[in-house]
């Protein structure tokens, strides 16, 4: 483009002024990241949720290392924690509400927040992959009710499965004369596991076919015999969430347990066996549209860190001024804001595109993912540093942000397989 036509011309007539706001043209134009009142209202809400009830309790369970469960009691009475109000949050058509949320829950605590967001896992594999009546039946369970609350785990890591997820040895077999299936394996790492009603298990019915062969079962612990919690983890953060190994030991359920329903799963398999394409297309496609989530969840994280340390860098001093007059304190503050600011666009706009149907073409989900648990390691790291002594004591909150923020870039997806999935995205290439 040549300068010219960057230049106004003196002569030109004045342009006419904008149009009003509610003429159809203007509309059709708009890009706005302007927050719908609904939007607005709900992130209030929900923030009003994270500063009364769930940051004041957060040192306590993350030194008790147990769910919180009173917490996720008032969460479902208010309904934050229910089958209608993740409906609600996902119906949003600009895709924005789902990390709206998330970021604000867990600014409140992550680890409070995973124990009520975890059931999040199981859900979305419920929804991405169950029948009809399986989604009705199931999710509901997922989340009990206010009265009788109940968390769901979704399993699918192994001891020698991780990143590999093409490695997973539990085995399922059809067993025909009793009409159910029986799975045997060990499960590692489950959120919820073991302390969960429902239990979405990833199991292989066929060996052969690596990642093309899994299924995902429905184990519930209250029906099901030979299903059983390992041992529980120990963790460096998220501790007030639980996670732990889950063993199935010729764990029997229905043969209708098996989401998607035993025909279709017969169908793929034959499918794949015959050489055809499997929808293991469509799975990558789902895990791009739930990364954004996760991000939103350390976005959530750093922005409560990067808060913190700008009112300490404004109250603190040293050398008879405010730490935040120098140039060192006050510039890191500014590259947080500016990094959590850019990691948000990257959310959103994942968030938007997985709730458009939009193609990830660049594996924007995976990037989104990606930023905002560096941006959140990073940015937890800074604020202890603007704190100083303080900032590695349990006393203050940074230490425990900066442990939590830290799984951002192990689980749902290591910083490394984010990279990898970006890498063959835009090069089309099975980089290595
Ligand atoms: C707190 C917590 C909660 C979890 N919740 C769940 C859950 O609810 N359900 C569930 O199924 N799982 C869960 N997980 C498991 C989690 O998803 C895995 O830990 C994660 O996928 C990484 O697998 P891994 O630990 O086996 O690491 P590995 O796969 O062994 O990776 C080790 C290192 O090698 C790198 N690496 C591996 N392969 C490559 C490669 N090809 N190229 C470059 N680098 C590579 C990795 O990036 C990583 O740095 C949870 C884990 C934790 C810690």
């Amino acid at each position: 483009m040549s300068t010219s036509t960057l230049t106004p011309d003196p002569d030109a007539p004045a342009p006419e002024p904008l149009a009003d706001q509610d003429t159809p043209a203007v509309h059709e134009a708009v890009f706005s990241l302007e927050l719908t009142q609904d939007q607005k209202d709900i992130r209030d809400w929900v923030h009003g949720f994270a500063a009364d009830v769930v940051r004041p309790a957060a040192h306590e369970w993350d030194e008790k290392e147990q769910t919180p469960w009173p917490i996720i009691e008032e969460a479902a009475k208010i309904g934050l924690y229910s089958f209608e109000g993740l409906a609600q949050f996902f119906a949003d058509p600009s895709g924005l509400t789902l990390p709206i949320v998330n970021e604000e829950l867990f600014w409140g605590d992550a680890g409070i927040g995973m124990s009520i967001m975890g059931t999040g896992l199981a859900v979305a594999s419920i929804f991405g992959q169950g029948t009809p009546e399986q989604i009705g039946h199931w999710i509901p369970r997922c989340f009990g009710t206010p009265d009788e609350v109940k968390v769901a785990a979704f399993c699918s890591s192994e001891p020698n499965a991780g990143s590999d997820v093409s490695a997973v040895r539990t085995r399922a077999r059809f067993d025909e004369a009793a009409g159910e299936w029986v799975l045997n394996g060990q499960k590692a790492w489950a959120t919820n596991g073991g302390i969960s009603d429902v239990h979405v298990v990833i199991a292989t019915v066929d060996p052969e076919l690596g990642s093309r062969g899994h299924a995902a079962f429905v184990v519930p612990m209250s029906e099901a015999q030979g299903i059983s919690q390992g041992t529980k983890v120990s963790k460096h953060g998220l501790r007030a969430s639980h996670t732990a190994d889950v063993f199935l030991d010729d764990c029997r359920v229905p043969a209708d347990y098996v989401l998607g329903g035993r025909d279709r799963l017969q169908e793929r398999i034959a499918r794949v066996r015959e050489g055809k394409r499997s929808s293991s297309q469509a799975a990558m496609q789902t895990f791009e549209a739930s990364r954004p989530t996760v991000g939103a969840q350390a976005l959530g994280i750093a922005r409560a860190a990067y808060e913190y340390a700008l009112e300490y860098a404004k109250e603190r001093e040293q050398f008879g001024r405010k730490i935040i007059e120098n140039q060192a304190v006050a510039f890191t503050l500014a590259r947080m804001k500016l990094e959590i600011d850019a990691a948000r666009l990257l959310v959103w706009r994942a968030s938007w595109m997985g709730r458009n149907a939009h193609r990830f073409e660049n594996a924007e989900g995976s990037m989104s993912k990606l930023k905002a648990g560096e941006v959140a390691v990073w940015v937890t790291e800074r604020a202890i540093q603007i704190l100083g002594g303080n900032g590695y004591t349990r006393e203050y909150p940074v230490e425990r942000w900066h442990r939590d923020a830290k799984i951002y870039d192990i689980f749902e997806g290591t910083a490394e397989i984010q990279q990898l999935v970006i890498a063959r995205a835009i090069s089309g290439l099975q980089i290595r």
